[in-house]
């Protein structure tokens, strides 16, 4: 394997890498983890405690991507540990109903108005796969739109993001799904509701459902331009369709009730994963009452899973939503506050053309000097400054995204020590940027 030099060597995960090659495509489990944008050599953590992580060669980082999300209380934090001990002394799988996740739907079903109903599954991208055969049994209707640059997990008609600037039938992103799977697919680009007036113009009575990222974090963070949900609710309440919000990494982060808590848009399904699971595979959809009532087995759409609803993994989330109560959100809030401003302030200092942007807690750096509301413009960011700037950070013992397609993410366990450490490697990395060349 050729290796990349770097000023600072990882020769454990290194060598883990090479093994791991070796038998897994590229050495990972999901591609994003093997740092094929920033290069180098990717870190095997081997714990996580509070807000940091340790690698398999014994350095500690301040965690900035808390598994993508789900760790919002950052890592081992105790209260969830013995929630799922006690849930793992007690077996780990029934394949029956069980209290546990009748207890996790009312807690989901408590925090989100809009969600009447719920059905768990174990990932983002199978509830988003639901929702959509769902809005396709509900409504007898076969189109879907979605918006280039928002990721809903892989599933086949959703992978197709050939984001152009206007409504057209999308090509598959992907070998392996065919035009078929793709074929009813709408891509539209985000935050322009022309064209989504267009779409249903073009295709009336035709479309099924619009799905979109609550408040987009998979092209960096591109928040909805104030009106943009309401107006995709709208559109679909006038044809038909179902307005489908996609909160599988909104959802119990950005508030109490994720990003319904902030705009207030009611979804007729909404997709959730991640914070909800605790760190375990636990993911859900719902919403409307007379929508899920198609699901079987009391409806025709059919939905299942052998791990749905696992008892350890809905212990965990439980115990996780437990425990973020109003002042958890506003300790996130006010620690994502802290650290944006320490990276703009870094980067102003040493003349790095950026802008830092938010949802809520989430954030991330474009380095480009205009506004990015969709993935147009985030795409002609100067990826290579985010690189330096990782890399350097990395050195340092701060852990970020490796990608600057990706949202940052902090904890309740981000404390005054671990912003220190942030803020003590943040010059050298802005610098970094700085001095960074396209070659
Ligand atoms: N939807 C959104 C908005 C996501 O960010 C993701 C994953 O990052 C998914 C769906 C897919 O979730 P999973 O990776 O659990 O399949």
């Amino acid at each position: 394997m050729v290796r990349v030099s770097y000023p600072y060597e990882a020769p454990v995960s290194q060598n883990l890498f090479d093994r791991a090659a070796a038998v897994t495509p590229g050495g990972v489990n999901s591609p994003v983890r093997a740092f094929r944008a920033v290069g180098g050599t990717p870190r095997f953590m081997v714990s996580g405690n509070g807000p940091y992580l340790t690698d398999a060669d014994g350095r500690e980082y301040v965690d900035l991507v808390c598994s993508w999300g789900p760790m919002i209380l950052g890592h081992s934090h105790p209260e969830v540990i013995s929630a799922v001990q006690a849930a793992v002394s007690r077996g780990t799988s029934f394949g029956t109903p069980g209290e546990g996740e009748v207890a996790l739907a009312e807690e989901i079903v408590a925090r989100v108005a809009p969600v009447e109903q719920v059905r768990l599954v174990s990932s983002g991208t199978e509830a988003t796969m639901s929702a959509i055969r769902l809005a396709r049994g509900f409504t007898g209707r076969a189109k879907v739109v979605k918006f280039a640059g928002c990721y809903h997990g892989h599933v086949d008609a959703l992978l197709a993001a050939a984001g152009s600037g206007v409504a057209t039938f999308a090509l598959p992103d992907t070998p392996g799904v065919t035009g078929a799977q793709a074929g009813d697919t709408i891509v539209l680009p985000y935050n322009d509701l022309d064209a989504v007036h267009a779409a249903f113009r073009a295709h009336p009575g035709e479309i099924a459902c619009v799905i979109t990222e609550a408040s987009p974090g998979n092209m960096g963070v591109v928040p909805p331009l104030p009106g943009f949900n309401q107006g995709l609710k709208d559109a679909c309440a006038a044809d038909g369709a179902l307005y489908i919000s996609d909160e599988v990494m909104t959802g119990f982060r950005t508030s109490r009730a994720g990003w319904y808590g902030i705009d207030g848009v009611a979804p007729d399904l909404v997709t959730f994963g991640k914070v909800m699971g605790g760190g375990f595979p636990a993911a859900a959809f719902g919403g409307r009452k007379d929508v899920m009532a198609h699901l079987a087995p009391v409806g025709p759409v059919y939905q299942a899973g052998t791990l749905s609803g696992n008892p350890v993994a809905t212990a965990a989330g439980l115990a996780q939503l437990r425990l973020l109560d109003d002042a958890a959100y506003a300790k996130v809030d006010a620690v994502s506050e802290q650290i944006r401003t320490l990276v703009t302030d870094a980067l102003t200092e040493e003349g790095v053309v950026h802008r830092l942007q938010n949802a809520s807690n989430m954030f991330s750096v474009f380095f480009t000097g205009t506004e990015v509301r969709n993935y147009e413009d985030a795409k002609t960011q100067e990826s290579y400054r985010f690189n330096a700037f990782f890399h350097s950070m990395l050195a340092q013992g701060v852990y970020l995204p490796p990608s600057s397609f990706e949202s940052w993410f902090v904890s309740t366990a981000h404390d005054e020590q671990a912003v220190q450490r942030i803020a003590d490697a943040l010059p050298a990395a802005a610098r970094a940027a700085a001095e960074a060349t396209a070659a």
